[in-house]
């Protein structure tokens, strides 16, 4: 632990005045000078820190002054367990923040208050002082390769007969290719799809340096960086493809495909920071991630709809349609009945694509450091059969009628409100599905209890 060499009070480094400042005595020091002499924290290969474990989610927070942490980033719960002194591995790079919170916390309101349908829970003060700034660990990839390589290519010459004949070509070339930056998170509570949104500039990080974590916490890696592996050579693989492609003297002798094998491969691990909030729903029952990255000011967050709020929208909505048919458009029983079958048919086709993203949700597809570490399924209940039901009928019921060729207008009038009667109870079903597939589920939380707010 870092104290303050004047006072022995606890220290934060101040992101607006890029100092790291004494709480107490109010003294400043450089960060990148060594400040304390207690522990020769710059020259020992370790970083140590207080890590606390929430009981609820298990997310595993460090900190590294004597301040506690009373609740959890991931999901809000209070019930923090104060573990021992961690020793980890020294990381090998850092990026300083160099947001603040409270730019972080501007940047987030400009956002909920463009979104109309966000609920008001979300824009609260109380709330928003939560956001906490988090040094994650990612798991940077350098690939390179230099040396000589060898490529083929074969082009057509001319036809004799029934025969075409090519020609053979071996391209010889030398390659000096280096790829850095590929960086990964090592949390498996921070889904790839929010790190992914909000990428780091990779240039800025500078050699780990522990007074730069002073007042912040730190996210333990439960993932191995080498499962990240795979992908960053992909990633690197196609790069390199495309640009050998894209030359012209290559492409001149038929050459289609480019491969290169990334023989010098380094692996580090640096620590980048991000601003964490984890949004309760009002039953608890879940939470809305909001985070912005504390370098680029970039923010990644799902918002959810209120349904009040989106039910008062749907009968302004409704109200001006009225007065638009009331004020001269008119439209044969026939058409109404025809347009109602369309919206069932719409509302069927946003079902089953949420339906889908619900599936992949469910079985973390898209995530490889959650899928990693786990091995049970999050539930959630998916698109019954009922609700398909439902929506057939709302298809149906007006195209029978239409079929049948009645005579009284009454029938078609009746078949097409029966049908939006019908799409608007699985509506509200559908926008359940829709927070859901925005939010994360509180794992334990019915069993335990647990409040956000203080
Ligand atoms: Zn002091
Ligand atoms: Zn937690």
């Amino acid at each position: 632990m870092i104290k303050c060499p004047n006072c022995g009070g606890v220290l934060n480094y101040n992101v607006k005045e890029k100092q790291v400042k004494c709480e107490h005595c109010g003294s400043s020091f450089d960060p990148k000078e060594k400040i304390a002499p207690t522990k020769k924290a710059g020259e020992s290969n370790d970083l140590e820190g207080k890590v606390y474990t929430c009981s609820q989610c298990g997310a595993s927070l460090m900190n590294f002054d004597e301040t506690a942490i009373t609740f959890c980033s991931y999901c809000g719960s209070q019930a923090m367990i104060e573990s021992k002194m961690m020793v980890q591995t020294k990381p090998d790079y850092i990026i300083p923040f160099s947001k603040t919170k409270e730019e972080c916390i501007e940047i987030f309101k400009r956002k909920v208050n463009k979104s109309l349908f966000v609920p008001n829970y979300m824009k609260s003060d109380l709330v928003l002082q939560k956001f906490r700034g988090i040094y994650m660990p990612y798991c940077i990839y350098k690939l390179s390769y230099s040396g000589p390589k060898k490529e083929k290519g074969s082009k057509y010459s001319h036809r004799s007969g029934d025969y075409q004949y090519y020609d053979d070509y071996t391209i010889e070339f030398d390659v000096d290719a280096k790829y850095e930056g590929l960086s990964y998170d090592l949390s498996s509570k921070l889904y790839d799809r929010y790190s992914r949104a909000i990428p780091f500039d990779d240039k800025e990080k500078e050699e780990f340096n522990p007074n730069y974590l002073l007042g912040f916490y730190a996210d333990t890696k439960d993932v191995s960086g080498d499962i990240y592996l795979n992908e960053a050579i992909i990633t690197a693989v196609d790069d390199y493809s495309d640009k050998l492609l894209s030359m012209k003297e290559v492409r001149k002798y038929g050459c289609s495909s480019g491969y290169i094998d990334f023989k010098d491969v380094e692996q580090k691990v640096g620590m980048y920071p991000l601003y964490f909030l984890a949004i309760r729903s009002k039953d608890q029952k879940n939470v809305n991630y909001a985070i912005v990255n504390g370098q680029t000011g970039e923010l990644v967050t799902e918002l959810p709809v209120s349904y009040s709020k989106y039910i008062v929208a749907s009968l302004i909505i409704a109200a001006i349609i009225f007065v638009l048919i009331n004020s001269g458009l008119v439209l044969n029983p026939k058409e109404v009945c025809a347009i109602a079958s369309g919206f069932a048919i719409i509302g069927l086709i946003i079902n089953i694509i949420q339906n889908g993203k619900l599936k992949n949700r469910e079985t973390h597809a898209d995530d490889k450091g959650i899928k990693s570490v786990k091995k049970d399924k999050d539930k959630i209940k998916r698109f019954s059969a009922v609700t398909f039901l439902i929506l057939v009928l709302a298809v149906v019921i007006p195209l029978v009628v239409l079929a049948s060729g009645l005579v009284r207008d009454i029938y078609y009038y009746a078949s097409a409100l029966i049908s939006l009667g019908l799409l608007l109870i699985t509506f509200y079903g559908l926008l359940k599905k829709h927070n859901e597939l925005l939010s994360t589920k509180l794992p334990q939380l019915e069993k335990r209890g647990g409040d956000e707010s203080e």
